[in-house]
């Protein structure tokens, strides 16, 4: 019988090794290849500040698992991997839910030969206090979409009320490279708004207040760099 390599996650490793397994042994039937992921498209994760603030539609930029492993001989199974029985070599996936909570595909399982779990991570927020409770994290397009939708939400708000001088504060836990870059596409953000029409709020009553741990922003990139930022 064909060897079934099973990879679960169709993130930036997991979806880089389906099509390049596939194109290779998957194409010359040598093994058949099985991408798992619980979402039906995937998206850059190094995007995701550009969903949170609005400049990038997430549905134009994503990827569709099943068209991706069509033309890449890997073959795409919707499903959330829920448990693992290295005994039998078979994995679990949760049942898949529609919109509207109703059972899209039913619990199942899965057999392997070889098993490729990556799954990714999430952000630390280094047990903070109130932090898993009170901030929006950035490492779901659910999550930058919900930002982003929140931010519209205060816009229209405003556009609805009388006050011309509404504001918006935004405070962005980490000015590492996300944080910096999400800081800047708000500002860009604020501007476009404001120029179609959303004008309640103008660009300089958006307060945007990156906070960071280290002796400045961009801690992680060299000084060089940074001075000529
Ligand atoms: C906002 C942001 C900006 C970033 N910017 C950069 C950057 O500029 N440069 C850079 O190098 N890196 C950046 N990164 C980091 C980079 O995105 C990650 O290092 C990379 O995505 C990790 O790849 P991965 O395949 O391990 O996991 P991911 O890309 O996170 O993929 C994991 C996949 O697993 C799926 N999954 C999770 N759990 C299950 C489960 N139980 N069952 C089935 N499927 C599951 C998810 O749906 C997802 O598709 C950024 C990350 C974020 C969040």
């Amino acid at each position: 019988m064909t060897h079934r390599i099973v990879i679960v996650g169709g993130g930036a490793g997991g979806l880089e090794l389906a099509t390049r397994l596939g194109r290779t042994l998957g194409k010359r039937k040598q093994a058949s290849i099985v991408l798992v992921d619980a979402n039906l498209t995937h998206i850059w994760k190094p995007l995701l500040h550009e969903v949170a603030a609005g400049s990038l539609n997430s549905s134009e930029d994503e990827l569709n698992y099943v068209a991706q492993g069509k033309w890449n001989h890997f073959e795409f199974q919707l499903g959330r991997m829920s448990g693992l029985d290295r005994a039998r070599k078979m994995i679990r996936l949760a049942a898949a839910l529609d919109e509207d909570g109703g059972e899209l595909l039913p619990e199942r399982e899965l057999a392997y030969d070889s098993l490729v779990i990556a799954v990714g991570s999430t952000t630390n927020d280094f047990g903070t206090a109130g932090a898993a409770d009170h901030c929006i994290f950035l490492d779901t397009r659910e999550q930058a979409e919900r930002f982003h939708r929140q931010m519209l939400s205060h816009y229209l708000r405003a556009h609805a009320g009388k006050n011309d001088d509404s504001r918006i504060s935004i405070a962005i836990v980490g000015a590492g490279a996300t944080g910096v870059e999400l800081a800047a596409e708000l500002h860009h953000a604020a501007h476009e708004l404001a120029a179609y029409g959303l004008d309640r709020i103008q660009p300089q009553n958006m307060r945007i207040t990156p906070t960071e741990a280290g002796p400045r922003v961009l801690p992680a990139i060299p000084h060089r760099i940074i001075r000529r930022v």
